[in-house]
């Protein structure tokens, strides 16, 4: 498998991965897929500078990105749509629910939160430690224009593209982009590589189906969301990591710790040297929903205050 290194890598026959590393915070991966003289762009980036950037790249590298006919974003999470006024030409298409997660999430509500961080304490500094990179000012959230439930074929010049929608797992929403015929699927976030995944919205069980339905394809590059490429031993990797979280959970639950108490309890050895362990807390949240039945979430503000807390920071 290639390397992991910033910008294009060619994953299979003109099937491109554009890769952010570390792969942590907001840095995430796109892709481009080449179907005769258009393309189809998997994904804008967290702002306006970084897409700019890769489109740029992209259009130097290979001749059909000069007409990006559809974006795919793949889940609501910004640093997978904020970019999406650079390419507002486009049919921009997404899941139902992702679509209306974004009404949830516009660039302007982290901007005001990132501007009112420094009076934050501990959950501000956080927040500027993970997302001082990026520049959320003055983005125009474009939302998708074409929506759908469950599953969607694209014809692609000489290709086909299947649009898998997984989620509810790691937003309500994911969507998966398989490229049969080149035996490539871009994951979105439904695989992290080298850090820990976090669960938005869960259930676990159901992202472990998520996994399960990519080991069940055809295919041999694996672009996750955030990482390195990598192939079904990686999914295969993250399967267990949520089978052994589920399993570790479950007495910390019935014992009545907070997530954040049981975070701090809970070891995975698989996880040793990920990326991004305040994530856990988030993680095991969701797990204990799952045992107590409950549907909310906690609001982002707890969310981020609990990853704060056991970041340390
Ligand atoms: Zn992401």
């Amino acid at each position: 498998m290639a390397g992991y290194e910033k910008g294009l890598v060619e994953v299979g026959d003109r099937v491109w991965a554009w890769l952010q590393p570390d792969g942590g915070w907001g840095w995430s991966n796109a892709g481009l897929i080449a179907g005769g003289d258009t393309s189809l762009l998997v994904d804008t980036l967290f702002d306006l500078r970084l897409t700019a950037e890769m489109l740029a790249a992209m259009r130097a590298a290979v001749p059909a990105a000069a007409r990006i006919a559809t974006v795919v974003n793949t889940h609501a999470n910004g640093d997978h749509c904020y970019g999406n006024e650079l390419v507002s030409g486009a049919e921009i298409i997404a899941s139902a629910r992702a679509a209306e997660e974004m009404t949830r999430t516009p660039a302007a509500t982290l901007a005001q939160l990132m501007a009112a961080a420094p009076g934050l304490g501990p959950t501000g500094a956080f927040l500027g430690r993970i997302f001082g990179a990026f520049d959320f000012e003055g983005i125009t959230d474009v939302l998708p224009t074409r929506t759908f439930d469950g599953r969607l074929d694209l014809a692609l010049g000489d290709t086909s593209v299947s649009l898998l929608e997984l989620g509810p797992a790691h937003t309500g929403g994911d969507v998966v982009v398989e490229v049969p015929g080149r035996r490539v699927v871009f994951a979105g976030d439904l695989l992290f590589i080298g850090g820990h995944p976090i669960v938005w919205a869960g259930p676990v069980s159901h992202w472990v189906e998520a996994l399960d339905r990519m080991l069940a394809m055809d295919v041999e590059a694996i672009v996750p969301g955030h990482g390195p490429v990598t192939d079904k031993a990686g999914v295969r990797e993250l399967r267990a990591y949520f089978v052994e979280l589920e399993l570790a959970a479950r007495p910390l639950w019935e014992e009545g710790l907070s997530p954040l108490e049981a975070a701090r309890r809970l070891h995975l050895d698989r996880a040793a040297g990920w990326g991004e362990a305040e994530r856990l807390v988030v993680n095991v949240a969701a797990c204990f929903r799952t045992f107590s039945g409950a549907k909310e979430a906690a609001d982002m503000v707890t969310l981020f205050g609990d990853m704060a807390a056991l970041a340390g920071t």
